[in-house]
Protein backbone atom coordinates (compact mmCIF):
# COMPACT_ATOMS: atom_id res chain seq x y z
CA UNK A 1 0.00 0.00 0.00
CA UNK A 2 1.42 3.26 -0.72
CA UNK A 3 -1.80 5.70 -0.18
CA UNK A 4 -3.79 5.98 2.86
CA UNK A 5 -7.18 8.01 3.23
CA UNK A 6 -7.01 10.83 5.84
CA UNK A 7 -9.13 13.68 7.05
CA UNK A 8 -8.04 17.55 8.17
CA UNK A 9 -10.46 19.47 9.81
CA UNK A 10 -9.51 21.79 7.45
CA UNK A 11 -10.33 20.39 3.90
CA UNK A 12 -12.04 16.95 5.00
CA UNK A 13 -11.05 13.61 3.75
CA UNK A 14 -8.02 13.08 0.75
CA UNK A 15 -5.91 9.99 -0.09
CA UNK A 16 -2.28 10.73 0.84
CA UNK A 17 0.67 9.26 -0.38
CA UNK A 18 2.68 7.20 1.75
CA UNK A 19 5.14 5.77 -1.01
CA UNK A 20 8.83 7.18 -1.69
CA UNK A 21 8.43 9.01 -5.21
CA UNK A 22 10.85 7.70 -7.42
CA UNK A 23 10.85 7.62 -11.02
CA UNK A 24 7.53 8.88 -11.03
CA UNK A 25 6.02 6.39 -9.50
CA UNK A 26 4.97 6.20 -5.63
CA UNK A 27 6.68 2.78 -4.18
CA UNK A 28 7.52 0.82 -0.67
CA UNK A 29 10.99 1.11 0.03
CA UNK A 30 13.34 -2.08 -0.75
CA UNK A 31 13.72 -2.74 3.00
CA UNK A 32 9.99 -2.49 3.62
CA UNK A 33 10.34 -0.16 6.31
CA UNK A 34 8.10 2.46 7.83
CA UNK A 35 7.92 5.57 10.02
CA UNK A 36 5.06 6.96 12.36
CA UNK A 37 4.19 10.83 11.34
CA UNK A 38 2.96 12.48 14.40
CA UNK A 39 0.65 15.06 14.86
CA UNK A 40 2.43 17.78 17.22
CA UNK A 41 -1.17 18.88 18.57
CA UNK A 42 -2.40 16.00 19.84
CA UNK A 43 0.86 13.90 20.14
CA UNK A 44 -0.78 10.65 18.31
CA UNK A 45 -0.17 9.22 14.93
CA UNK A 46 -1.37 10.17 11.69
CA UNK A 47 -0.46 7.14 9.64
CA UNK A 48 2.86 5.32 8.56
CA UNK A 49 4.90 6.12 5.53
CA UNK A 50 7.83 4.31 4.11
CA UNK A 51 11.34 5.03 4.64
CA UNK A 52 14.31 5.55 1.98
CA UNK A 53 17.58 3.71 3.02
CA UNK A 54 20.77 3.79 1.30
CA UNK A 55 19.44 1.13 -1.35
CA UNK A 56 16.48 3.49 -2.12
CA UNK A 57 18.99 6.67 -2.34
CA UNK A 58 20.84 4.35 -5.03
CA UNK A 59 17.81 3.35 -6.73
CA UNK A 60 16.40 7.67 -6.78
CA UNK A 61 19.89 8.72 -8.02
CA UNK A 62 20.05 6.15 -10.88
CA UNK A 63 16.53 7.45 -12.33
CA UNK A 64 17.89 10.92 -11.74
CA UNK A 65 20.84 10.39 -13.35
CA UNK A 66 19.16 8.52 -16.04
CA UNK A 67 16.51 11.50 -16.62
CA UNK A 68 19.28 13.70 -16.45
CA UNK A 69 21.61 12.63 -19.37
CA UNK A 70 18.59 11.15 -21.39
CA UNK A 71 14.83 13.21 -21.63
CA UNK A 72 15.55 15.87 -19.55
CA UNK A 73 18.97 17.11 -20.98
CA UNK A 74 16.69 17.19 -24.50
CA UNK A 75 13.79 19.48 -23.08
CA UNK A 76 13.75 22.88 -24.32
CA UNK A 77 14.17 25.36 -21.55
CA UNK A 78 10.90 27.13 -22.53
CA UNK A 79 9.62 22.90 -21.74
CA UNK A 80 11.30 23.05 -18.26
CA UNK A 81 9.62 26.50 -17.45
CA UNK A 82 6.24 25.59 -18.42
CA UNK A 83 6.54 22.49 -16.38
CA UNK A 84 7.47 24.84 -12.95
CA UNK A 85 4.62 27.27 -13.87
CA UNK A 86 2.24 24.04 -14.55
CA UNK A 87 3.32 22.71 -10.94
CA UNK A 88 2.46 26.28 -9.52
CA UNK A 89 -0.86 26.29 -10.88
CA UNK A 90 -1.43 22.89 -8.94
CA UNK A 91 -0.32 24.42 -5.92
CA UNK A 92 -2.91 26.97 -6.20
CA UNK A 93 -5.95 24.91 -6.94
CA UNK A 94 -4.91 22.23 -4.02
CA UNK A 95 -4.15 25.61 -1.77
CA UNK A 96 -6.21 24.70 0.88
CA UNK A 97 -5.57 21.16 0.98
CA UNK A 98 -1.63 21.29 0.93
CA UNK A 99 -2.20 24.10 3.90
CA UNK A 100 -4.04 21.83 5.48
CA UNK A 101 -1.44 18.99 5.95
CA UNK A 102 1.14 21.39 6.70
CA UNK A 103 -1.01 22.43 9.96
CA UNK A 104 -1.88 18.55 10.58
CA UNK A 105 1.74 17.35 10.17
CA UNK A 106 3.80 20.31 11.25
CA UNK A 107 1.62 22.35 13.47
CA UNK A 108 1.75 25.58 12.23
CA UNK A 109 -1.34 27.70 12.04
CA UNK A 110 -3.80 27.11 9.33
CA UNK A 111 -4.01 31.35 8.33
CA UNK A 112 -0.05 31.06 7.98
CA UNK A 113 0.22 27.61 6.33
CA UNK A 114 -2.03 28.93 3.19
CA UNK A 115 0.52 31.81 3.20
CA UNK A 116 3.02 29.22 2.75
CA UNK A 117 1.53 27.25 0.39
CA UNK A 118 0.82 30.89 -1.73
CA UNK A 119 4.71 31.44 -1.15
CA UNK A 120 5.41 27.97 -2.52
CA UNK A 121 3.45 28.71 -5.75
CA UNK A 122 5.65 32.32 -6.54
CA UNK A 123 8.38 30.51 -6.41
CA UNK A 124 7.57 27.61 -8.20
CA UNK A 125 6.05 30.46 -11.01
CA UNK A 126 8.95 32.36 -10.86
CA UNK A 127 12.09 30.28 -11.32
CA UNK A 128 9.86 28.94 -14.31
CA UNK A 129 9.92 32.70 -15.93
CA UNK A 130 13.73 31.82 -15.22
CA UNK A 131 14.46 28.93 -17.03
CA UNK A 132 14.41 30.07 -20.64
CA UNK A 133 16.53 33.55 -19.91
CA UNK A 134 19.83 31.31 -18.25
CA UNK A 135 22.42 33.02 -20.58
CA UNK A 136 26.28 32.91 -20.73
CA UNK A 137 28.28 35.39 -22.56
CA UNK A 138 30.20 36.40 -25.30
CA UNK A 139 33.95 37.27 -24.72
CA UNK A 140 36.06 39.33 -26.87
CA UNK A 141 40.25 38.27 -25.84
CA UNK A 142 41.96 38.47 -29.43
CA UNK A 143 40.86 39.44 -33.46
CA UNK A 144 41.90 35.52 -34.12
CA UNK A 145 39.49 33.64 -31.25
CA UNK A 146 35.66 33.51 -30.76
CA UNK A 147 35.01 32.58 -26.96
CA UNK A 148 31.38 32.30 -25.18
CA UNK A 149 30.42 30.84 -21.90
CA UNK A 150 27.46 28.42 -21.35
CA UNK A 151 25.68 27.86 -17.85
CA UNK A 152 24.96 23.77 -17.56
CA UNK A 153 23.25 22.27 -15.18
CA UNK A 154 25.44 20.44 -12.89
CA UNK A 155 23.51 17.60 -12.60
CA UNK A 156 22.04 15.29 -9.96
CA UNK A 157 21.22 17.39 -6.92
CA UNK A 158 20.57 15.79 -3.84
CA UNK A 159 18.39 18.20 -1.69
CA UNK A 160 18.02 17.61 2.21
CA UNK A 161 15.39 20.01 3.70
CA UNK A 162 13.88 20.45 7.78
CA UNK A 163 10.84 20.32 8.66
CA UNK A 164 9.83 23.98 10.18
CA UNK A 165 8.49 25.06 6.49
CA UNK A 166 8.20 21.64 4.87
CA UNK A 167 6.68 22.76 1.42
CA UNK A 168 8.16 26.13 1.00
CA UNK A 169 11.73 24.78 1.66
CA UNK A 170 10.57 22.17 -0.87
CA UNK A 171 9.66 24.71 -3.68
CA UNK A 172 13.08 26.95 -2.77
CA UNK A 173 14.98 23.64 -3.71
CA UNK A 174 13.36 22.35 -6.24
CA UNK A 175 12.42 25.41 -8.33
CA UNK A 176 15.94 26.93 -9.26
CA UNK A 177 17.64 23.50 -9.78
CA UNK A 178 14.72 22.13 -12.14
CA UNK A 179 14.26 26.14 -13.55
CA UNK A 180 18.41 25.31 -14.59
CA UNK A 181 18.15 21.89 -15.91
CA UNK A 182 19.11 19.54 -13.09
CA UNK A 183 17.29 16.53 -11.49
CA UNK A 184 16.42 16.31 -8.11
CA UNK A 185 16.58 13.72 -5.22
CA UNK A 186 14.91 15.42 -2.39
CA UNK A 187 14.59 14.19 1.28
CA UNK A 188 12.11 15.61 3.27
CA UNK A 189 12.69 15.89 7.10
CA UNK A 190 11.40 12.78 9.80
CA UNK A 191 9.02 14.81 11.40
CA UNK A 192 6.95 16.36 8.14
CA UNK A 193 7.29 14.31 5.20
CA UNK A 194 2.90 14.09 4.29
CA UNK A 195 3.34 17.75 2.29
CA UNK A 196 5.84 16.65 0.00
CA UNK A 197 4.32 13.52 -0.82
CA UNK A 198 0.91 15.48 -2.09
CA UNK A 199 3.53 17.84 -3.88
CA UNK A 200 5.22 14.67 -5.48
CA UNK A 201 1.67 13.43 -7.00
CA UNK A 202 1.43 17.38 -8.31
CA UNK A 203 4.57 17.04 -9.71
CA UNK A 204 3.11 13.81 -11.92
CA UNK A 205 -0.01 15.40 -12.62
CA UNK A 206 2.22 18.50 -14.06
CA UNK A 207 4.31 15.83 -16.66
CA UNK A 208 7.52 16.35 -15.56
CA UNK A 209 9.22 13.23 -17.14
CA UNK A 210 10.11 9.82 -14.52
CA UNK A 211 13.06 10.86 -12.71
CA UNK A 212 13.84 14.66 -12.92
CA UNK A 213 12.05 14.67 -9.44
CA UNK A 214 11.96 12.31 -6.58
CA UNK A 215 10.77 12.68 -3.11
CA UNK A 216 12.15 10.18 -0.12
CA UNK A 217 10.99 10.44 3.25
CA UNK A 218 13.34 8.91 5.54
CA UNK A 219 16.27 9.80 8.32
CA UNK A 220 18.71 12.12 8.24
CA UNK A 221 21.45 9.83 9.79
CA UNK A 222 20.67 6.91 6.85
CA UNK A 223 18.67 8.44 4.13
CA UNK A 224 20.34 12.11 4.17
CA UNK A 225 23.47 10.85 4.59
CA UNK A 226 23.67 8.47 2.00
CA UNK A 227 22.67 11.40 -0.10
CA UNK A 228 25.26 13.74 0.65
CA UNK A 229 28.48 10.99 0.43
CA UNK A 230 27.02 9.66 -2.85
CA UNK A 231 29.51 9.38 -5.87
CA UNK A 232 26.81 9.95 -8.00
CA UNK A 233 25.26 13.22 -6.77
CA UNK A 234 26.96 16.34 -8.42
CA UNK A 235 25.72 18.66 -5.65
CA UNK A 236 23.84 18.79 -2.18
CA UNK A 237 22.01 21.48 -0.69
CA UNK A 238 20.87 21.59 2.67
CA UNK A 239 18.93 23.77 5.09
CA UNK A 240 18.90 22.67 8.63
CA UNK A 241 21.26 23.04 11.98
CA UNK A 242 24.83 24.34 11.68
CA UNK A 243 25.99 21.08 13.33
CA UNK A 244 24.48 18.71 10.29
CA UNK A 245 25.62 21.30 7.73
CA UNK A 246 29.27 20.95 8.51
CA UNK A 247 28.85 16.91 8.57
CA UNK A 248 27.30 17.53 4.81
CA UNK A 249 30.30 19.05 4.02
CA UNK A 250 32.82 16.57 5.07
CA UNK A 251 30.65 14.45 3.83
CA UNK A 252 30.82 16.05 0.42
CA UNK A 253 34.76 16.24 1.13
CA UNK A 254 35.01 12.88 1.66
CA UNK A 255 33.26 11.40 -1.07
CA UNK A 256 33.20 13.08 -5.07
CA UNK A 257 33.50 16.87 -3.71
CA UNK A 258 30.35 17.97 -5.18
CA UNK A 259 29.19 21.18 -4.60
CA UNK A 260 27.53 21.84 -1.98
CA UNK A 261 25.00 24.95 -0.52
CA UNK A 262 24.09 25.35 2.97
CA UNK A 263 21.27 27.44 4.67
CA UNK A 264 22.14 27.26 8.65
CA UNK A 265 20.63 28.51 11.62
CA UNK A 266 20.95 32.16 13.40
CA UNK A 267 20.65 34.12 16.52
CA UNK A 268 19.51 37.59 14.49
CA UNK A 269 19.11 41.06 16.14
CA UNK A 270 16.28 42.66 15.77
CA UNK A 271 17.11 46.58 16.83
CA UNK A 272 14.98 49.24 17.52
CA UNK A 273 16.09 52.89 18.35
CA UNK A 274 14.22 55.18 20.35
CA UNK A 275 13.23 57.34 17.06
CA UNK A 276 11.28 53.97 15.96
CA UNK A 277 7.73 54.05 15.56
CA UNK A 278 7.04 52.51 18.35
CA UNK A 279 3.72 50.53 17.15
CA UNK A 280 5.20 49.18 14.32
CA UNK A 281 8.49 48.45 15.51
CA UNK A 282 6.45 46.29 18.65
CA UNK A 283 4.34 44.58 16.03
CA UNK A 284 7.51 43.38 13.90
CA UNK A 285 9.34 42.15 16.59
CA UNK A 286 6.34 39.93 17.79
CA UNK A 287 6.10 38.31 14.64
CA UNK A 288 9.66 37.94 13.89
CA UNK A 289 10.78 35.99 17.37
CA UNK A 290 7.04 34.41 17.45
CA UNK A 291 5.89 33.36 13.97
CA UNK A 292 5.89 29.75 12.99
CA UNK A 293 6.05 29.53 17.08
CA UNK A 294 9.89 30.33 16.75
CA UNK A 295 10.96 27.88 14.67
CA UNK A 296 12.62 30.16 11.93
CA UNK A 297 16.28 30.44 10.49
CA UNK A 298 16.13 33.60 10.41
CA UNK A 299 13.76 34.07 14.10
CA UNK A 300 14.51 37.98 15.69
CA UNK A 301 15.15 35.87 18.88
CA UNK A 302 17.71 38.73 20.34
CA UNK A 303 16.17 41.86 20.66
CA UNK A 304 17.87 44.95 21.59
CA UNK A 305 16.10 48.22 22.18
CA UNK A 306 17.44 51.54 22.79
CA UNK A 307 17.84 52.89 26.36
CA UNK A 308 15.24 55.80 26.83
CA UNK A 309 12.62 53.83 25.36
CA UNK A 310 13.37 50.86 26.78
CA UNK A 311 10.99 50.30 30.01
CA UNK A 312 8.17 51.69 27.74
CA UNK A 313 8.59 49.38 24.82
CA UNK A 314 9.29 46.00 27.39
CA UNK A 315 5.98 46.66 29.14
CA UNK A 316 4.21 47.21 25.55
CA UNK A 317 6.32 43.95 24.14
CA UNK A 318 4.83 41.62 26.69
CA UNK A 319 1.23 42.94 26.66
CA UNK A 320 1.18 42.30 23.20
CA UNK A 321 3.15 38.82 23.46
CA UNK A 322 0.88 37.48 25.84
CA UNK A 323 -2.39 37.73 23.87
CA UNK A 324 -0.68 35.98 20.47
CA UNK A 325 -3.35 33.16 20.35
CA UNK A 326 -1.47 29.80 21.18
CA UNK A 327 -3.64 27.04 20.78
CA UNK A 328 -5.59 24.56 17.54
CA UNK A 329 -3.40 25.19 14.47
CA UNK A 330 -6.72 25.08 12.60
CA UNK A 331 -8.42 27.81 15.03
CA UNK A 332 -9.31 30.53 12.76
CA UNK A 333 -7.32 33.36 14.92
CA UNK A 334 -4.54 30.83 15.95
CA UNK A 335 -0.96 32.53 15.38
CA UNK A 336 1.06 30.19 17.32
CA UNK A 337 0.25 25.93 17.56
CA UNK A 338 2.62 23.81 18.92
CA UNK A 339 6.10 22.82 18.61
CA UNK A 340 7.04 20.02 15.42
CA UNK A 341 8.31 17.35 17.74
CA UNK A 342 8.73 16.10 21.21
CA UNK A 343 12.49 16.68 20.86
CA UNK A 344 12.14 20.17 19.96
CA UNK A 345 9.97 20.82 22.74
CA UNK A 346 12.54 19.33 25.55
CA UNK A 347 15.46 21.06 23.58
CA UNK A 348 12.92 24.60 23.91
CA UNK A 349 12.08 23.80 26.89
CA UNK A 350 15.83 22.70 28.62
CA UNK A 351 16.85 26.26 27.30
CA UNK A 352 14.11 27.74 29.09
CA UNK A 353 15.17 26.40 32.20
CA UNK A 354 19.06 26.79 31.92
CA UNK A 355 17.94 30.72 31.14
CA UNK A 356 15.81 31.27 34.34
CA UNK A 357 18.85 29.20 36.04
CA UNK A 358 21.11 31.87 34.47
CA UNK A 359 19.74 34.37 36.11
CA UNK A 360 17.23 35.74 33.48
CA UNK A 361 14.17 37.15 34.37
CA UNK A 362 11.04 35.87 32.58
CA UNK A 363 9.20 38.61 31.67
CA UNK A 364 6.17 36.53 30.49
CA UNK A 365 5.94 32.67 29.48
CA UNK A 366 8.08 30.55 30.49
CA UNK A 367 6.20 27.66 30.75
CA UNK A 368 4.07 24.31 28.76
CA UNK A 369 0.94 25.60 27.44
CA UNK A 370 -1.98 22.91 28.32
CA UNK A 371 -1.11 19.60 28.85
CA UNK A 372 -1.85 18.20 25.37
CA UNK A 373 0.54 18.45 22.26
CA UNK A 374 3.71 20.53 22.48
CA UNK A 375 2.58 23.90 23.07
CA UNK A 376 5.06 26.57 24.49
CA UNK A 377 3.69 29.88 25.89
CA UNK A 378 5.45 32.96 24.01
CA UNK A 379 8.49 33.75 25.76
CA UNK A 380 10.36 36.89 26.89
CA UNK A 381 13.35 36.92 28.81
CA UNK A 382 15.37 40.22 29.97
CA UNK A 383 18.09 40.68 32.58
CA UNK A 384 20.29 39.02 30.18
CA UNK A 385 24.54 39.44 29.91
CA UNK A 386 25.51 38.63 26.17
CA UNK A 387 27.67 35.07 27.07
CA UNK A 388 24.52 33.37 28.59
CA UNK A 389 23.38 30.36 26.30
CA UNK A 390 19.90 31.75 26.06
CA UNK A 391 21.29 34.63 23.93
CA UNK A 392 24.16 33.12 21.83
CA UNK A 393 22.72 29.34 20.81
CA UNK A 394 19.75 28.79 18.56
CA UNK A 395 16.64 28.00 20.58
CA UNK A 396 14.37 27.52 17.63
CA UNK A 397 11.48 28.24 19.79
CA UNK A 398 8.91 30.89 20.73
CA UNK A 399 11.62 32.32 23.29
CA UNK A 400 13.69 35.93 22.92
CA UNK A 401 15.89 37.90 25.37
CA UNK A 402 15.73 41.39 25.16
CA UNK A 403 18.55 44.20 26.33
CA UNK A 404 19.11 47.60 25.97
CA UNK A 405 21.73 49.75 24.05
CA UNK A 406 22.91 53.20 24.21
CA UNK A 407 25.31 54.40 21.12
CA UNK A 408 24.47 53.37 17.66
CA UNK A 409 27.73 51.34 17.68
CA UNK A 410 26.65 49.69 20.79
CA UNK A 411 23.59 48.35 18.80
CA UNK A 412 26.17 47.46 15.78
CA UNK A 413 28.33 45.61 17.99
CA UNK A 414 26.12 43.85 20.17
CA UNK A 415 24.36 42.88 16.96
CA UNK A 416 27.53 41.41 15.32
CA UNK A 417 28.24 39.36 18.51
CA UNK A 418 27.34 35.70 17.42
CA UNK A 419 28.92 33.40 15.15
CA UNK A 420 25.76 33.67 13.17
CA UNK A 421 24.87 35.75 10.34
CA UNK A 422 21.57 35.20 9.02
CA UNK A 423 19.65 38.14 9.61
CA UNK A 424 18.80 41.23 11.14
CA UNK A 425 16.82 44.14 11.77
CA UNK A 426 16.67 47.91 12.15
CA UNK A 427 14.02 49.89 13.28
CA UNK A 428 14.19 53.72 12.89
CA UNK A 429 12.49 56.99 11.23
CA UNK A 430 16.55 58.22 10.51
CA UNK A 431 17.26 57.14 6.83
CA UNK A 432 21.30 57.24 7.76
CA UNK A 433 20.92 55.21 10.61
CA UNK A 434 18.77 52.63 8.73
CA UNK A 435 21.12 52.54 5.88
CA UNK A 436 24.61 53.07 8.51
CA UNK A 437 23.80 50.14 10.55
CA UNK A 438 22.06 47.88 7.56
CA UNK A 439 25.33 47.98 6.18
CA UNK A 440 27.66 47.57 9.34
CA UNK A 441 25.61 43.87 10.53
CA UNK A 442 26.93 41.05 9.36
CA UNK A 443 24.03 39.67 8.17
CA UNK A 444 22.90 37.97 4.77
CA UNK A 445 19.33 40.13 4.86
CA UNK A 446 18.68 43.29 6.69
CA UNK A 447 15.20 44.54 7.46
CA UNK A 448 14.31 48.25 8.04
CA UNK A 449 11.14 48.84 10.09
CA UNK A 450 9.79 45.12 9.35
CA UNK A 451 10.83 41.79 9.88
CA UNK A 452 10.80 38.23 8.25
CA UNK A 453 9.76 40.20 4.77
CA UNK A 454 10.94 37.27 2.57
CA UNK A 455 10.02 37.16 -1.37
CA UNK A 456 10.86 34.79 -3.98
CA UNK A 457 12.82 37.42 -5.96
CA UNK A 458 14.78 38.68 -2.92
CA UNK A 459 18.43 36.08 -2.14
CA UNK A 460 18.37 35.01 1.30
CA UNK A 461 21.20 33.34 2.40
CA UNK A 462 23.60 33.22 5.43
CA UNK A 463 27.04 35.55 6.44
CA UNK A 464 29.50 33.83 9.14
CA UNK A 465 28.08 30.02 10.44
CA UNK A 466 24.72 30.58 8.67
CA UNK A 467 25.92 29.19 5.75
CA UNK A 468 26.94 29.47 1.80
CA UNK A 469 25.32 30.36 -0.83
CA UNK A 470 22.31 32.22 -1.73
CA UNK A 471 18.28 30.95 -1.93
CA UNK A 472 15.80 32.50 -3.29
CA UNK A 473 16.03 35.63 -6.72
CA UNK A 474 18.46 35.40 -9.42
CA UNK A 475 21.62 34.41 -6.60
CA UNK A 476 20.25 31.35 -6.28
CA UNK A 477 20.51 30.28 -10.47
CA UNK A 478 24.45 30.68 -9.41
CA UNK A 479 24.25 27.47 -7.11
CA UNK A 480 22.70 24.91 -9.90
CA UNK A 481 24.68 26.17 -12.66
CA UNK A 482 28.60 26.03 -14.05
CA UNK A 483 30.16 28.01 -16.39
CA UNK A 484 31.30 26.36 -19.52
CA UNK A 485 33.71 28.13 -21.60
CA UNK A 486 34.55 27.83 -25.30
CA UNK A 487 37.65 29.04 -27.02
CA UNK A 488 37.22 29.45 -30.68
CA UNK A 489 40.35 29.55 -32.58
CA UNK A 490 39.50 31.35 -36.09
CA UNK A 491 41.65 31.33 -39.21
CA UNK A 492 44.56 29.43 -40.02
CA UNK A 493 47.60 30.46 -38.07
CA UNK A 494 49.82 27.45 -36.86
CA UNK A 495 50.60 27.65 -32.72
CA UNK A 496 54.26 28.48 -32.25
P1 LIG B 1 18.71 18.83 11.39
O1 LIG B 1 19.09 17.55 12.04
O2 LIG B 1 19.78 19.74 10.91
O3 LIG B 1 17.69 18.46 10.21
C1 LIG B 1 17.61 19.04 8.94
C2 LIG B 1 17.61 17.98 7.85
O4 LIG B 1 18.87 17.31 7.81
C3 LIG B 1 16.59 16.87 8.09
O5 LIG B 1 16.09 16.43 6.84
C4 LIG B 1 17.45 15.81 8.76
O6 LIG B 1 16.92 14.52 8.74
C5 LIG B 1 18.72 15.91 7.96
N1 LIG B 1 19.89 15.32 8.60
C6 LIG B 1 20.11 15.12 9.93
N2 LIG B 1 21.31 14.53 10.12
C7 LIG B 1 21.85 14.35 8.90
C8 LIG B 1 23.07 13.80 8.44
N3 LIG B 1 23.99 13.30 9.28
N4 LIG B 1 23.31 13.77 7.11
C9 LIG B 1 22.42 14.27 6.24
N5 LIG B 1 21.23 14.79 6.62
C10 LIG B 1 20.95 14.85 7.93
O7 LIG B 1 17.78 19.64 12.35
P2 LIG B 1 16.86 19.05 13.53
O8 LIG B 1 17.58 18.00 14.30
O9 LIG B 1 15.59 18.65 12.93
O10 LIG B 1 16.70 20.34 14.42
C11 LIG B 1 17.75 20.70 15.33
C12 LIG B 1 18.05 22.18 15.27
O11 LIG B 1 18.44 22.56 13.95
C13 LIG B 1 16.86 23.09 15.53
O12 LIG B 1 16.58 23.22 16.87
C14 LIG B 1 17.32 24.36 14.89
O13 LIG B 1 18.18 25.03 15.76
C15 LIG B 1 18.09 23.89 13.67
N6 LIG B 1 17.25 23.92 12.45
C16 LIG B 1 17.45 24.92 11.58
C17 LIG B 1 16.65 25.00 10.46
C18 LIG B 1 16.80 26.09 9.46
O14 LIG B 1 15.84 26.44 8.81
N7 LIG B 1 18.00 26.62 9.28
C19 LIG B 1 15.64 24.07 10.24
C20 LIG B 1 15.48 23.03 11.14
C21 LIG B 1 16.29 22.97 12.25
P3 LIG B 1 15.93 14.08 9.93
O15 LIG B 1 14.64 14.37 9.36
O16 LIG B 1 16.13 12.64 10.18
O17 LIG B 1 16.28 14.89 11.13
MG1 LIG C 1 16.86 15.73 13.05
Amino acid sequence: MTSVQLETPHSGKYEQPTGLFINGEFVKGVDGKTFEVINPSNEKVITSVHEATEKDVDIAVAAARKAFEGPWRKETPEQRGKYLVKLADLFEQNLDLLAAIESLDNGKAISMAKVDVGMCAGCLRYYGGWADKIEGKVIDTTPDTFNYTKKEPIGVCGQIIPWNFPLLMWAWKIGPAIACGNTVVIKTAEQTPLSALVAARLVKEAGFPPGVINVLSGFGKIAGAAIASHMDVDKVAFTGSTVVGRQIMKAAAGSNLKKVTLELGGKSPNIVFEDADIDNAISWVNFGIFFNHGQCCCAGSRVYVQESIYDTFLQRFKERASKNVVGDPFGADTFQGPQVSQVQFDRIMSYIEEGKKSGAKVETGGERKGKEGFFIEPTIFSNVTEDMKIVQEEIFGPVCSIAKFKTKEDAIRIGNSTTYGLAAAVHTSNLNTAIEVSNALKAGTVWVNAYNMLHHQLPFGGFKESGIGRELGEAALDNYTQVKTVSIRLGDALFG
